[in-house]
């Protein structure tokens, strides 16, 4: 009934294959808000999505696929409503840890027949990691507590020895909020900063800073103050999208792109940052064609979310001080 899901590449930012690193395997990461299915059905109103495109029992197969397609070690998903009834128990059986960290007052519970709140998800797979500490936090503007929350775990990877702090979070939605984002941003580059300091057990002094990767939808363009913030902190994060462009500097045209009654909108609000001097970026999978996508947008009957997933591989650096 349906044709075949459109393949996305993988694509090698420097143009060469790395040759298999037995002693440092690459890690693969996975960034995906996959749509809460009582926001999907009950509130957004994607006018051009067929219904039963939307319904939960097929849609579930979709997202479950993509994620094995590519089989990330680490997968941060936001709008997950379906936590404790589908994902925890299926990517347990598959060899992950699983994290949820729902936010505090949903939108999802203002929808009938809900299935409890949406939040954050964060799995690694535990034949690559071991878990050393996992942080909850409600993010905080102005110092006043917001609707909006973070996972930071971190993490010790097995084949290296090395250490790596992983974070997922969804900031808040809509024009309009783009100074409670900044905000938001500000209060979770502070926690991350803290957390990556002390995470190893060592002082920051003796073993350095642990390498971040923080993921999220971010609802906010490039352009935004947000953004700003996060590419020009003290902990030297990059964007790892800006690599599949030709320049190395310019985002992806989109990652979600969707038709509602008030328009169609195309924007880039999701990403991948990664500390720069301690990671490289290996791969990351290309992102679809306004062609594949299709004139009816996201989502569809091959898109089961109104964002697309991002995914890369990527590998620790040699340490500094065992280059000399
Ligand atoms: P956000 O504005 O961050 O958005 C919530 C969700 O709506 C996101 O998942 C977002 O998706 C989606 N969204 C974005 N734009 C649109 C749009 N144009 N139309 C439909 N959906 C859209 O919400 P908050 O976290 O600030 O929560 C607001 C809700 O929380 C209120 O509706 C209320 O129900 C509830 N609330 C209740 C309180 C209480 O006291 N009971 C207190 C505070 C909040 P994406 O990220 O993909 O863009
Ligand atoms: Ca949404």
């Amino acid at each position: 009934r349906r044709p075949a899901r459109p393949h996305r590449d993988l694509v090698y930012p420097r143009g060469t294959e790395p040759s298999r690193r037995k002693h440092n395997p690459s890690i693969r990461v996975m960034q995906w808000n996959i749509l809460a299915q009582a926001l999907g059905e009950g509130k957004d109103g994607f006018i051009r999505c067929p219904l039963d495109a939307l319904n939960w029992h097929e849609r579930k197969y979709l997202i479950l696929e993509e994620i094995l397609t590519y089989r990330p070690d680490i997968l941060c998903l936001q709008e997950v409503d379906h936590y404790y009834d589908t994902f925890l128990p299926i990517m347990t059986s598959l060899g992950y840890h699983g994290s949820f960290l729902a936010k505090p007052w949903s939108p999802c519970l203002d929808v009938k027949q809900n299935n409890g709140p949406d939040g954050c998800a964060l799995f690694y797979h535990r034949s690559r990691f071991s878990l050393q500490d996992t942080v909850h936090l409600r993010l905080s503007a102005m110092m006043l507590p917001t609707n909006q929350v973070a996972i930071v775990q971190t993490l010790n990877c097995r084949a290296t020895g090395r250490w790596l702090c992983v974070a997922v979070t969804h900031l808040k939605a809509r024009s309009g909020w783009e100074r409670l984002r900044s905000a938001q941003g500000a209060n979770l580059l502070q926690s991350l900063r803290s957390i990556t300091s002390r995470g190893s057990g060592q002082s920051e002094a003796e073993s350095g800073a642990v390498p971040l990767v923080v993921c999220g939808d971010f609802n906010a363009e490039p352009s935004e103050d947000v953004y700003l913030r996060f590419s020009s902190s003290p902990l030297g994060l990059s964007s790892a999208y800006k690599l599949l462009s030709s320049d190395g500097q310019t985002e992806p045209a989109y990652t979600t792109w969707k038709i509602r009654p008030s328009g169609e909108s195309c924007s880039t609000l999701d990403y991948i940052w990664y500390t720069q001097e301690a990671l490289s970026v290996d791969s990351l999978l290309d992102i679809p064609t306004e062609e594949q996508i299709g004139p009816d947008r996201l989502p569809s009957y091959h898109y089961p979310s109104d964002h697309l997933s991002l995914l890369c591989d990527v590998s620790f650096r040699e340490e500094p001080h065992k280059l000399i």
